[in-house]
C-alpha cells in the first residue's frame, strides 16, 4: 500500500536508518523518490545499463533537500531558531525552504556574484537573510563554522552529520529500484559530502542484506576546481558548475574512504566536457540539468574515451540539480536565438522548410 499523502518524505520512509526519534518532529516537503530513469542512449554507448538518478525533481531542485529535511528536524528537535549556512546556491535554496517550513530563521553566506539566478531568488522567496560575501565558498564556510553552533544557531552544511545521514537515502532508493546495488555508481563532487552519503548508504543497506553488492563510486570534480584530484588545496577554484566550485572540500576524507574502499576513483572533467554533456544530456534524453549535474554525465563520456573496459553491467549517474537553476549559463553557452518572422501562414512555412 502506498504510504499516506502526509508520509512520503524521506524521514518517514527510512526512519529506522536515520538519527530520529518519536521525540523529532518531522520537517518535511515529501523530498525523495526521484526518478532513476534508464537511458537507452547511454547504454548504447556504454554497453551497460545505464540509469540516471534526476535529483533535480526535488522540492527545492536539487539533492539537498535529503539532507536539509534531516538537519531542519533536529535543528528544531534541539531548540534551534535559527539555521546558518554556507552556500554555492542549493544548500541555502534547501536551508530556507526547510526552515520556513519550520518556521524558523535562515541565514545564508555566500560568494557575491557567483550564485546562479534561479538558486539566489530561492533564498529570497523562502524568507531567508542573504549575505554575500567577497569571497568564495570555503571562506563563507569558514565563517559559519565561527558563527554556528552557539545561541541557538545550528549549522546545516554538510559538516553537519545529520546532511549525510539524510542524503544517504538516494542509495537506498536506487538499491530498491534495481533490486540490488549498481555496478558503478557516477556523480559530480564539490565539498564531497554526497559521495560520502552515497557510499554510506549503500554500505548500509549490504549490511541490512537489502542489497548483494557494493558498487564502485567514481567522482567527477571541475577540471579548476580540483583539490581531491591533485591532492591539494585549490586558492582560487574556478569553473562554470558553481555548485562544485570548491577548493577545501569539507568530506575530503569522506571521500577518499568512499573511492579507496570501493575500488572507485576521482577524476576530472573540463568546463567545455561539462557544457557539452549539459547540452547532449537535454538533447538527447530531454533531462535538463544544471552544469554542476552534468559532470556526471561528461565523467561516463571520458572513460568511454580512455578505452579502459568499465568492467560494469550497471550505471547509476546522479545529476543532481534542475537545469532551471541556472538558465543564464545555459543561454550564453549555446548563444541561443528564435528565428524570427512575420505573423503569416507562408513566412512560417518557408522557416519550417528550411534546413
Ligand atoms: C551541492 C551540489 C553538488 C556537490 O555535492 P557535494 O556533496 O558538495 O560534493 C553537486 N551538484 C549540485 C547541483 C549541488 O547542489
Amino acid at each position: 500500500m502506498p504510504a499516506p499523502l502526509h508520509d512520503r518524505g524521506v524521514i518517514s520512509r527510512y526512519r529506522e536508518y536515520l538519527p530520529v526519534s518519536d521525540a523529532t518532529p518531522v520537517i518535511s516537503l515529501n523530498e525523495g523518490s526521484t526518478p532513476l530513469i534508464h537511458s537507452p542512449r547511454l547504454s548504447e554507448k556504454a554497453g551497460a545499463e545505464v540509469y540516471i538518478k534526476y535529483e533535480g525533481l526535488n522540492p527545492t531542485g536539487s539533492f539537498k533537500d535529503r539532507g536539509m529535511t534531516v538537519a531542519i528536524s533536529k535543528a528544531v528537535e534541539e531548540g534551534a531558531q535559527t539555521v546558518i549556512c554556507a552556500s554555492t546556491g542549493n544548500t541555502s535554496a534547501a536551508a530556507a525552504a526547510y526552515a520556513a517550513r519550520a518556521g524558523i530563521q535562515c541565514a545564508v553566506i555566500l560568494p557575491a556574484g557567483k550564485i546562479a539566478s534561479g538558486k539566489l531568488v530561492q533564498a529570497y522567496l523562502y524568507g531567508a537573510k542573504v549575505i554575500a560575501i567577497k569571497g568564495n565558498f570555503d571562506d563563507a564556510l569558514r565563517l559559519v563554522r565561527e558563527l554556528g553552533g552557539v545561541n541557538g544557531i545550528a549549522i546545516v552544511n554538510s559538516i553537519n552529520p545529520h546532511r549525510i545521514e539524510g542524503q544517504k537515502t538516494g542509495s537506498f532508493e536506487i538499491i530498491e529500484e534495481l533490486g540490488d546495488a549498481p555496478d558503478m555508481h557516477i556523480l559530480p563532487v564539490g565539498n564531497a559530502g554526497n559521495i560520502t552519503a552515497y557510499w554510506k548508504g549503500y554500505r548500509e543497506f549490504a549490511e541490512a542484506e537489502r542489497s548483494t553488492r557494493l558498487p564502485r563510486m567514481v567522482g567527477f570534480q571541475a577540471a579548476g576546481s580540483a583539490p581531491i584530484f591533485y591532492n591539494k588545496v585549490v586558492d582560487q577554484p574556478n569553473t562554470v558548475a558553481t555548485a562544485i566550485r570548491i577548493g577545501n572540500p569539507a568530506s575530503w576524507e569522506g571521500a577518499s574512504n568512499a573511492v579507496t574502499q570501493s575500488g572507485g576513483s576521482i577524476n576530472i572533467a573540463t568546463d567545455e566536457e561539462i557544457l557539452a554533456a549539459q547540452s547532449w544530456l537535454a538533447k538527447n534524453e530531454g533531462i535538463f540539468v544544471e552544469p554542476a549535474s552534468a559532470a556526471s554525465v561528461a565523467g561516463l563520456f571520458k572513460l568511454l574515451e580512455s578505452g579502459a573496459s568499465l568492467n560494469a553491467s550497471s550505471i547509476v549517474l546522479t545529476v543532481t540539480g534542475h537545469g532551471l537553476k541556472d538558465p543564464d549559463t545555459a543561454m550564453t553557452t549555446g548563444d541561443y536565438h528564435p528565428i524570427e518572422a512575420e505573423a503569416d501562414l507562408d513566412t512560417v512555412r518557408s522557416v519550417l522548410e528550411q534546413s
